[in-house]
This record gives C-alpha cells, sequence and structure tokens, in this order.
C-alpha cells in the first residue's frame, strides 16, 4: 500500500510547497522509491484552464490533456515523472461531479453535503490509481487558516484515520520571519498556524521552516515545544540562490531522512544528488551570457511564462551560458520601436497567447528578427503570429490575420472544427471555453533535411498542445513557394505542427508547447538548439 505525505502551508501563500514537494518527491524517488506528486487546489474553477496568467500564474498541460496548475510543472521538472490528469484537482472539480452525481440521483434521497459528500469525493481523488505507489505526495493548496482550504484539511484527516496514522505523514510548511528592527528570528507565526492545523485536528509530524537567515536552535527548540514536534523534525528552508539547490538543501537538512524514519522504511539506494549539484555549479558559476527578448502579454507577471522561462534556462545549461530574459511587453510596444528595443537581442521569443492585444507590436518584432536573421522562436500563438507576417509580408495577403480576431476574408489561420486524436474524430465547439481546445500530447511527422529533423534526431515526435486556432494547410504551396517550410504536420498532413525558415540561420514556430517538456536534467532540444543560435549570433 502507499503512504501518503501531505504537505500543507501557513502564515502566507507562495512559501515555496511545490518545490519543496517535488525535491521531497525527487529525494525519495532517489532512494529507490515509487513516487506521485498530486496537488489539489482550493478554488472554485474547475481547472485553471479559464484563468488569467495574472491571477494564477501559467497554466500547465500535462500529456493526457488536463490543464493544470503550474506547480504541476515544478514536480514534472524535478522529479521527471509525467503529471497526468488525475493529479490535479481543484474544489471546482469536486463539486461539479458532486452535483452531477446528485443530479442523477446517486444519493438516493440523502441530503447532500460537505461532509461526506464532499469530502468523500476528495478522499477518492487521492486515493485514485496509486496502486504501484510507495509514496504520494499530496499539495494542499491555500495557507491554512482560509475558509476555501477547510473540506480539504478535513478529507485528509479522515483519510489519515482510516488508513492508520502510521501510514501517513502531515509536513506543515510555515514562515519564520526576521525582524531587522530588533534583530530577531520569530517563531510565533508559526506556533499561530500550527495551532490552526491542530484545531482542525491534525497534528504536523515535520515542520518545515522557511527563513531568509539559518534559524538558532533556541528558535528551533521553541517551535518544537510548542508545535509539538521533535527538535530533528523542525526543519529549516533558508533562501537559495537557485531553485536546482533545493534537493541538495533539503537533503542537507535531513528531510528525506526523517521521512524515511518516521515511515520506519530504510533507504533502498544512495540518494544521488551529482546531477543538481552539477547543474546548481554551472547557474552561479556561468559568466557568458546570452540575452533572448521574450515578447508578450503577461511578461509583468514572473509566473506567467514559468515553464517557457525554465525551458530557456535548461537551454543556457547545455550551453553553458545564461539566459538574461529581456521582457517585453507586446501591448507597449510599437511596430516603430521595435529596432531600437531589440537592439542588443540575440533570439526572439514569441510564446503562447490569446487575443488581438499587442499583436502587431509582436508581428513587427518577427518582420525585424526575420530580415535581420535574429534567431527566432515562436511557440503556438508565436507560431501562427510568424505565419501572419509571412502571409502579410512575403505572400502579399495584405490583410492576413487569423479568425480569432473576428471574420476576415484572409484567415491564414482559422478555427479549427475538428481534429483526430488516436484514430478518434474530436469536435471542437464555441460555446464552452474551458477545456474545449486541442490539448494535451499529439504525434508530428517531421520532413527530412530539415532544421527541426536535425534537432530532434527523429522524425517522429509527440509534443503538448493548447490551442483552438490552427495555421490553414491550404495556403501550403504558396508559403513553401516563398521560402516558409511546413517541416512538421499532423500525422494526417492536414494540420501545421511546425514552420521554418530556409534562408535564414534559426527561425522556427512551433504549434505546440515544447517549455512543458524540457527538464533540467534533459533540456528540450528546440531551446539547447535556440540558445547555441543565440550564442552564435551574438559572437557575430
Ligand atoms: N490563441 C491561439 C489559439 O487558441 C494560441 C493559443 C496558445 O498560444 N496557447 O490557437
Amino acid at each position: 500500500m502507499a503512504r501518503y505525505i501531505f504537505v500543507t502551508g501557513g502564515v502566507v501563500s507562495s512559501l515555496g510547497k511545490g518545490l519543496s514537494s517535488a525535491s521531497l518527491a525527487y529525494l525519495l524517488q532517489s532512494r529507490g522509491y515509487k513516487v506521485r506528486i498530486r496537488k489539489l487546489d482550493p478554488y472554485l474553477n474547475v481547472d485553471p484552464g479559464t484563468m488569467s496568467p495574472f491571477q494564477h500564474g501559467e497554466v500547465f498541460v500535462t500529456d493526457d490533456g488536463a490543464e493544470t496548475d503550474l506547480d504541476l510543472g515544478h514536480y514534472e521538472r524535478f522529479s521527471g515523472i509525467s503529471a497526468k490528469k488525475s493529479d490535479n484537482i481543484t474544489t471546482g472539480k469536486i463539486y461539479n461531479d458532486v452535483l452531477k452525481r446528485e443530479r442523477q440521483g446517486k444519493y438516493l434521497g440523502k441530503t447532500v453535503q460537505v461532509i461526506p459528500h464532499v469530502t468523500n469525493r476528495i478522499k477518492e481523488f487521492i486515493n485514485n490509481e496509486v496502486e504501484t505507489e510507495d509514496f504520494v505526495i499530496c499539495e494542499i493548496g491555500g495557507t491554512v487558516g482560509d475558509i476555501e482550504s477547510l473540506p480539504f484539511l478535513e478529507a485528509i484527516r479522515q483519510f489519515s484515520n482510516e488508513i492508520g496514522r502510521k501510514n501517513t505523514l502531515f509536513i506543515h510548511l510555515t514562515l519564520v520571519p526576521y525582524m531587522k528592527a530588533s534583530d530577531e528570528i520569530k517563531t510565533k507565526p508559526t506556533q499561530h498556524s500550527v495551532k490552526e492545523l491542530r484545531s482542525i485536528g491534525i497534528q504536523p509530524d515535520i515542520i518545515i521552516c522557511r527563513s531568509e537567515r539559518t534559524i538558532p536552535l533556541d528558535q528551533r527548540k521553541k517551535i518544537s515545544l510548542f508545535c509539538n514536534v521533535t527538535i530533528e523534525d523542525v526543519i529549516e528552508t533558508v533562501d537559495v540562490k537557485t531553485i536546482y539547490e533545493a534537493p541538495i538543501s533539503f537533503n542537507k537538512e535531513k528531510l528525506d531522512e526523517r521521512v524515511l524514519r518516521f515511515f520506519k522504511i530504510k533507504s533502498k539506494k544512495k540518494v544521488n544528488l551529482n546531477p543538481w549539484k552539477k547543474i546548481t555549479k554551472l547557474v552561479l558559476n556561468t559568466k557568458n551570457s546570452v540575452n533572448i527578448a521574450i515578447i508578450g502579454k503577461y511578461v509583468e507577471l514572473k509566473d506567467a511564462y514559468k515553464s517557457l522561462d525554465e525551458a530557456l534556462t535548461h537551454g543556457g545549461i547545455s550551453n553553458n551560458l545564461k539566459v538574461n530574459l529581456i521582457r517585453i511587453e507586446s501591448d507597449k510596444l510599437k511596430p516603430s520601436d521595435v529596432k531600437v528595443k531589440l537592439r542588443n537581442v540575440s533570439g526572439v521569443l514569441i510564446p503562447g497567447g490569446f487575443g488581438k492585444r499587442g499583436t502587431e507590436g509582436k508581428i513587427a518584432a518577427i518582420n525585424f528578427a526575420r530580415k535581420n536573421k535574429i534567431p527566432f522562436l515562436g511557440i503556438c500563438f508565436g507560431m501562427q503570429m510568424a505565419v501572419i507576417e509571412f502571409a502579410r509580408n512575403k505572400l502579399n495577403i495584405k490583410d492576413a490575420t487569423s479568425s480569432e480576431f473576428g471574420p476576415s476574408k484572409a484567415s491564414v489561420v482559422g478555427l479549427m472544427s475538428e481534429w483526430t486524436k488516436d484514430g478518434k474524430l474530436m469536435k471542437g465547439t464555441d460555446k464552452d471555453l474551458g477545456g474545449t481546445m486541442r490539448l494535451g500530447s499529439y504525434e508530428a511527422r517531421l520532413k527530412k533535411d530539415t532544421k527541426v529533423g536535425k534537432i530532434y534526431k527523429s522524425l517522429k515526435i509527440n509534443e503538448r498542445h493548447r490551442h483552438r486556432y490552427e495555421v490553414n494547410i491550404n495556403y501550403k504551396k504558396d508559403f513553401e513557394d516563398k521560402g516558409m517550410i511546413f517541416s512538421g504536420l499532423s500525422p494526417d498532413n492536414k494540420l501545421p505542427e511546425i514552420i521554418e525558415l530556409k534562408d535564414h540561420p534559426w527561425f522556427i514556430g512551433v504549434q505546440f508547447h515544447p517549455e512543458f517538456k524540457s527538464r533540467p536534467l534533459s533540456p528540450h532540444p528546440l531551446f539547447s538548439s535556440f540558445i547555441q543560435a543565440a550564442k552564435l549570433y551574438s559572437k557575430k
């Protein structure tokens, strides 16, 4: 039977629960155990797919087509395990399921209530498809004390009772602030947060204390005494210089050791921290750098392009370079400013996006990168914009556009109403916005002797999608006659998956999101190649 580790957070949000869970997953895996990580989100959206990145950061997409919380990206990048639809649930999804069952009369006339119906559904989710796992790590979103988190906390309390206390470990992550005025580290917020947790019936077994500075022994003792955990289970996590250091620092603090001790099991293998040590050293010591411009609507918000930022860093790691991200807000980018704004960059990246706002700036930047032979990578919306730019300026279709921006006669990018998946015909809809796109992993076939064929070293690839519109295949010949090759297509040859330019050192657009599959320990080939091209460009 799987052992369960529940990770809750206290005092403030954004303490790094995701990173802590992901690091612990890596450490347990490295010790020879099979691990699964899950996230329970307390908001009422059914999934984060319809939320603006300003609200909740990036929407991460899994192979099996779920639109999930960005923490699942952390999990994948650190543990190497591909997350599934069943690894992220929200209050909205739970209520949706419960209400559907109620309408179907499945509760046999009973009054449907938070306890037991909602909590039972949460427990089902926690316990679903984990027969072969040694550990299931469940991160509870939000902060203890929030009204919204209560059903989740109640559910994990019940769950622990049912499967036995010795099979469930509760980790509570809190903030231990440093007060400059009194030059002191304060433990009171942690005490209050644990008190809150205990009032719900959950006694944490391990407390991870996030702090700016090392927590002195006296303060640790205080936390141990007031929060009712042994001193060895008060684990500090002092801000790391790079996130790749996190598994090393948690291991140093003996987090994985304490977890195994709690469950009374031994390590099967010696933990291997070498890959993280290597990456940390590289990231911290690399002197050379390249500037990459990211032009998008949400660049102001750090987490809006989380996987993309990570994938670019990974591309830098494989080229022994630091990647400086020059974030340019597309709304504010006037076509006349492009030359000045892109003066010092060695690569231009247009990420995924939705809606017309800011597109003219993006198109002008693509035009500049194409003409000046600056390496260019267009992702999803970025590829669609590259196609529009090319249609306008090389094919002379002056009003070329996407039907996403309204009806037009010159939609080189159009709404896709049908596509096939695993031999089945899928249909799009323009009624519901959530969960109705072409989502998840799809195969693409690459053309021989193309740039992407060489980069992937394979002619058959699988990449993750999240879009509603497609480049219109009927324009293929016109584009190819002018030098834009459709170098990747869906297996039925109907959907353009990749475009590239013949007479440009590195100009590639992809309809999918390669950033979701890049990992620090195995950087995505497209990003490694893009950064390599940027490096060459910067030496010119
Ligand atoms: N808005 C575009 C579409 O729906 C692109 C989406 C994206 O970049 N993820 O097709």
